[in-house]
């Protein structure tokens, strides 16, 4: 089995699908690993240290040749894959639904694609959820971009001169991101509030220190809803949420929002009017800016001011950590592939009737198979 893993080639893009440790673990199964040169440069990995893992570093046509499994970060053109093998699978965040007719195309050259982000939230797939790993990270460094936009400081000081006092910070949306914006900005000093439209969510919040805030009027998602995730709220609902989040917006400091509908556009949460009622530099960090954002205004890519208030909408949060993400993403692909691997044939052997194939399989033998693409 030859593994290829690619230099990324989408702008702004620094992380890389494998590691020298992943390198070396996969050379230890029996593959051969051929890596692109300059692939790790983004991610601080040298060729020098993937070739001392045991990878070959060659030019991409080499490094395709042959190669029975593409691994990669964002999914890639077509035309950059020339020489890739009928077949050979196509591994890393493709993203399906955004970037669907790539689906089409890789079907019709007959490769195997596989999408990470669409691995089942189960308990035997933890180890492989890429959505988590690169989330966790994600949330982490919202709170690093917000403290860095802020004028002042998160944690309440003392000193002779007189007091500071501590900065206000409310997370909306409470999954891995959010979680770990709420662990992060306690560490820093902040003083924390949070919400969601998942009940279970609450305690996790107090868990961590924070402070919960809630619509009590009408009810949100009971317990963990279908596979851990939100839906779209009913009316009433959105009402009751506006209505808190006025109240209690004007009063915060920082505000970092994470809450994102699979497969749907991003909820909006706030409105141009209730940044308006903010303290002048306040900063809001919007991490869903990418799925059409949470917050009036804000703009993939770019920083922007309302109202006196700082609106941070970076793309591809994850790349901005692009050493740590990769790591765990090429843990992530590694723990995939090593869960399916055959040791006599020296390679992964894929199950047909296997919830997790089912899940992130999208085309096989020239044709698109996932269910979720098919509609
Ligand atoms: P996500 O990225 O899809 O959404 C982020 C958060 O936004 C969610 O908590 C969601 O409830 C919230 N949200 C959506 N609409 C909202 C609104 N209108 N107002 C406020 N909040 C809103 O979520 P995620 O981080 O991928 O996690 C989703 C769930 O999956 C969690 O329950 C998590 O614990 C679970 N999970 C399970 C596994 C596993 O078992 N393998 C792995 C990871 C996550």
């Amino acid at each position: 089995m030859k593994i290829a893993v690619l230099k990324e080639q989408e702008a702004g893009e620094r992380r890389v699908a494998a590691t020298p440790d992943t390198v070396r673990k996969f050379v230890g199964l029996g593959a051969s690993v051929a890596v692109e040169a300059g692939a790790g440069a983004g991610a601080s990995v040298s060729d020098a240290d993937f070739e001392a893992a045991g990878a070959s570093v060659g030019a991409r046509q080499d490094v395709l040749a042959d190669a029975d499994a593409v691994l990669c970060v964002q999914g890639p053109d077509l035309g950059s894959l020339e020489g890739m093998k009928k077949g050979a699978l196509l591994i890393g965040a493709l993203n399906p639904f955004g970037r669907r007719e790539r689906i089409d195309v890789y079907a019709a050259a007959g490769m195997q694609a596989m999408a990470m982000e669409f691995m089942p939230r189960i308990t035997r797939a933890q180890t492989m959820d890429i959505l988590s790993s690169q989330a966790n990270l994600s949330g982490y460094k919202a709170v690093l971009d917000a403290a860095a936009e802020y004028g002042r400081a998160f944690p309440m000081m003392m000193t002779a001169a007189g007091t500071i006092s501590a900065a206000k910070v409310f997370v909306m949306g409470v999954g891995v991101a959010g979680l770990q914006a709420i662990a992060t900005a306690r560490r820093l000093g902040g003083q924390v509030s949070a919400t969601d439209v998942r009940s279970a969510t609450k305690e996790q919040i107090m868990s961590l220190g924070a402070k919960p805030i809630f619509v009590e009027a009408v009810a949100g998602i009971e317990g963990e809803g279908a596979g851990g995730y939100a839906t779209e709220m009913s009316d009433d609902y959105k009402a009751a949420q506006a209505e808190l989040v006025s109240a209690h917006i004007a009063k915060q400091d920082i505000v970092i929002t994470t809450a994102l509908i699979p497969g749907r556009p991003a909820p909006r949460l706030i409105s141009d009017a209730q940044i308006a009622t903010m303290k002048p530099g306040s900063v809001i960090v919007d991490l869903a800016v990418e799925q059409g954002g949470n917050v009036e205004g804000a703009q993939a890519g770019e920083v922007v001011e309302r109202h006196g208030v700082r609106i941070v909408g970076h793309k591809n949060v994850p790349s901005r950590l692009a050493a740590d993400t990769s790591a765990l993403y090429a843990r992530n692909i590694l723990n995939f592939l090593t869960a399916f691997w055959d040791a006599e044939a020296k390679a992964p052997v894929f199950p047909d009737d296997d919830e997790i194939v089912l899940g992130v399989r999208l085309t096989r033998d020239g044709k698109v198979v996932h269910e979720r693409l098919l509609g």
